[in-house]
């Protein structure tokens, strides 16, 4: 039995429960509040802070699990990424008060005084630029130690922008970009047997990010157009055709489509003439 680390609450919570319960692995809790669930027959979950996930990976208090890049990042521990997950998309941005005069890294003065819950990551950055920085550790609302003379400058996550913006800061340089990601002890790729489960893991979580950017798509269209209609469904090898029972003169293609050209899509085909076109979600998709 393989032991997986998730989130158990916050952010990437929901969305990496969500995303196991697609692929197959339903979380069966025994208590409605357990902190430990049944995942398929393979995997034991253990619902954690995403911030402790690296740290209980690293020690091998579970073999895989699921947090932010920035989290990883922040810890130090050796683990090995092995998926990039997609969301909990945001960044880790260097701000100032927008009356500041920094514009570039390279503003920033000796000494300068930065608030972070990021301290570890923050740190690298300015060794590496060879600026010494005094680091405030704070473990949130990093926003507001500009505005009380506790720092001048702010290492935080950002997303959209708009909490810097109501608390009149302005973005110098993204330090990060962040994602959630499935983490692995290299430890548990040794055994053989345990690396199998684990690739067999992360296939499966592929598939069903692969099929979220995917769409079926079923049209009849005429037969005669049926080269116009190839050009416009690419599909993985070319649209699958199949016989409709009339007079022959129509045919349905069946092809996997980009989400985001459906729409594209179905405009190309209804003026090729299509007819009783059809969409829909894609479980799981393995090439
Ligand atoms: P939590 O504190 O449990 O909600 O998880 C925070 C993690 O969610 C962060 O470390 C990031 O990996 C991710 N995340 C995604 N977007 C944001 C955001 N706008 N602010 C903070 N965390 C974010």
């Amino acid at each position: 039995m393989l032991r997986i680390a998730l989130p158990n609450k916050g952010r990437l919570a929901e969305k990496a429960l969500d995303l196991f319960e697609t692929a197959g692995l339903k979380a069966e809790f025994s208590s409605q509040r357990a902190l430990l669930a049944q995942l398929g027959p393979d995997f034991q979950a253990i619902f954690v802070r995403a911030a402790d996930i690296p740290e209980f990976i690293a020690d091998g208090a579970a073999d895989v699990g699921v947090t932010g890049a920035d989290l990883v990042a922040e810890s130090g521990r050796e683990v090995e990424e092995l998926l990039d997950l997609g969301f909990g998309r945001c960044r880790l941005a260097l701000a100032v008060p927008e009356t500041s005069e920094i514009r570039h890294p390279a503003d920033i003065p000796a000494g300068a005084r930065i608030a972070t819950s990021f301290p570890g990551i923050t740190r690298s950055f300015f060794e590496a630029m060879g600026v010494e920085v005094e680091i405030a550790p704070v473990s949130g609302a990093t926003e507001i130690a500009p505005h009380l003379g506790v720092a001048d400058l702010i290492v935080d996550l950002v997303s959209t922008g708009s909490t810097l913006r109501v608390n009149r800061l302005r973005e110098v340089v993204t330090i990060l970009e962040s994602t959630a990601r499935v983490v692995v002890n290299p430890a548990a790729l040794q055994d053989p047997e345990r690396k199998q489960t684990i690739e067999e893991l992360v296939t499966a979580l592929e598939s069903v990010l692969r099929a979220r950017a995917r769409r079926y798509l079923m049209a009849n269209v005429p037969k005669a157009r049926l080269e116009e209609v190839r050009a416009v469904l690419p599909g993985i090898n070319g649209p699958t055709i199949v016989e409709v029972a009339d007079d022959g003169a129509w045919v349905a293609a069946h092809a996997v489509v980009d989400a985001n050209r459906v729409y594209q899509t179905i405009a190309r085909l209804k003026a090729l003439g299509a007819e009783g076109i059809l969409v829909t979600r894609i479980e799981r998709l393995m090439p």
